[in-house]
């Protein structure tokens, strides 16, 4: 059977026959309480690099509400290679220019963009315009003023925009957010964080108009989300900066290396972070005054996070993070509800990357304006 013609007594079928991973999910809930879809959607991947080969495009193999039915690529014989793989048309394969066509196709729902940074005001608003829903990775766009023209965009042509925020549908990172909501072990009022890589060779990432900015776009972002997460789901109101001295400044000519910066929050809390082209880490911990909770190891990864709280370790079966932040995304559309990881929540966290980018500028605190 055609996914796509999905009829919805083969779904009730299906629901029978032990489509129990979704109930399984646990603190996950997805589609816990809410109507459920009986149509599956088709996504459209923007950028065949590493993300959509390795991650995106396998997790569109499992998931129940949408599928791969298109893609947008520079090289024609990529997107045949794909077509081949996911078993969509060779009609489906579009190219940068020609994102415009896909008004026309009725198989294509969604547009994902996951190009680099500097190009997604560009595709999601040509997503947009042809009357599709959007999907952003993150960072949302270079720029708060490129953030205004997607969410814009996306308005005028009434359609649904959200943000490749995987970690909002992962276990560890609801516990999180429930602990920051509940707050068995107090607010917490003290986080701290770390994420880096060692850049090799220079790539897209370290060219500012591709990425906006060096490794506080690419992996400071997420320490900078767990941070809102761990404060309940609020901005900081000041920050602070440094830049980290350059050991490669060749490659690094027009975007930092590394900084280190601090997020001051309205209840008295403080989040102390770095990230840099230059060390390895994946870490976050937050503590309140009765308890805390620690992401030793793969803090924001896909799998493989090791974390303990002073309750004990805690351990969930990983999901497919992307597979259900897509599968909700599809649930938004099909019945008619706002994402949880909005437009609005990608551009908060591009106001606030500015602010750290001007306090590391000048020395000064710089108030957020989220
Ligand atoms: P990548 O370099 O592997 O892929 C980028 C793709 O964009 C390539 O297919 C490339 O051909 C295409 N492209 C189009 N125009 C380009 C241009 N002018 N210059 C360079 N490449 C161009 O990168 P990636 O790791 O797949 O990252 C893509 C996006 O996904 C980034 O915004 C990144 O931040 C995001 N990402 C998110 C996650 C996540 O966990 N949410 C993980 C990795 C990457």
């Amino acid at each position: 059977m055609k996914k796509s013609n999905i009829s919805r007594r083969s779904f009730i079928e299906q629901l029978s026959l032990g489509t129990a991973s979704i109930f399984m999910a646990g603190p996950l809930g997805l589609y816990g309480n809410e109507p459920r879809p009986d149509r599956i959607l088709g996504v459209a991947l923007v950028g065949l690099g590493r993300y959509s080969t390795r991650q995106l495009g396998p997790a569109l193999k499992e998931t129940k509400w949408c599928k791969l039915t298109g893609v947008v690529t520079g090289s024609k014989e990529k997107g045949e290679q794909w077509a081949k793989d996911y078993g969509f048309p060779a009609q489906h394969i579009y190219s940068y220019d020609t994102m415009a066509r896909m008004a026309d196709n009725k198989d294509i729902d969604i547009v994902y963009v996951v190009t680099p940074n500097g190009l997604h005001a560009e595709h999601a608003i040509a997503a947009a315009k042809a009357g599709k829903h959007v999907i952003c990775e993150k960072p949302m766009a270079n720029t708060v003023e490129e953030c205004d023209q997607i969410i814009a965009a996306c308005k005028a042509a009434k359609v649904k925009l959200s943000m490749g925020y995987r970690l909002h549908f992962d276990p560890y990172h609801k516990e999180l957010m429930r602990l920051a909501k509940e707050k068995d072990f107090g607010a917490f009022t003290s986080m701290t964080g770390d994420r880096g890589f060692v850049m090799q060779n220079k790539v897209w990432r370290a060219d500012k108009k591709l990425a906006g900015g060096g490794p506080l776009m690419d992996l400071g972002i997420y320490v900078i989300h767990g941070a809102c997460m761990a404060a309940n789901c609020v901005a900081p109101v000041v920050v602070t900066a440094q830049f980290l001295p350059k050991t490669k400044p060749d490659m690094f000519t027009d975007v930092e290396e590394g900084i280190s910066w601090t997020m001051e929050f309205a209840n008295g809390g403080a989040c102390t972070a770095k990230t840099s082209y230059q060390h390895s880490a994946d870490k976050f911990r937050a503590e309140g005054p009765k308890g805390w909770i620690d992401f030793k190891e793969h803090a924001f990864t896909y799998r493989g996070m090791v974390v303990e709280t002073s309750r004990g370790p805690i351990n969930y079966k990983p999901p497919n993070q992307q597979a259900l932040q897509m599968d909700d995304f599809a649930n938004c559309i099909l019945t008619n509800r706002q994402s949880v990881v909005s437009g609005e929540l990608g551009r908060r966290d591009l106001v606030i990357i500015e602010a750290i980018y001007k306090a590391a500028a000048t020395g000064k605190r710089v108030e957020v304006k989220a």
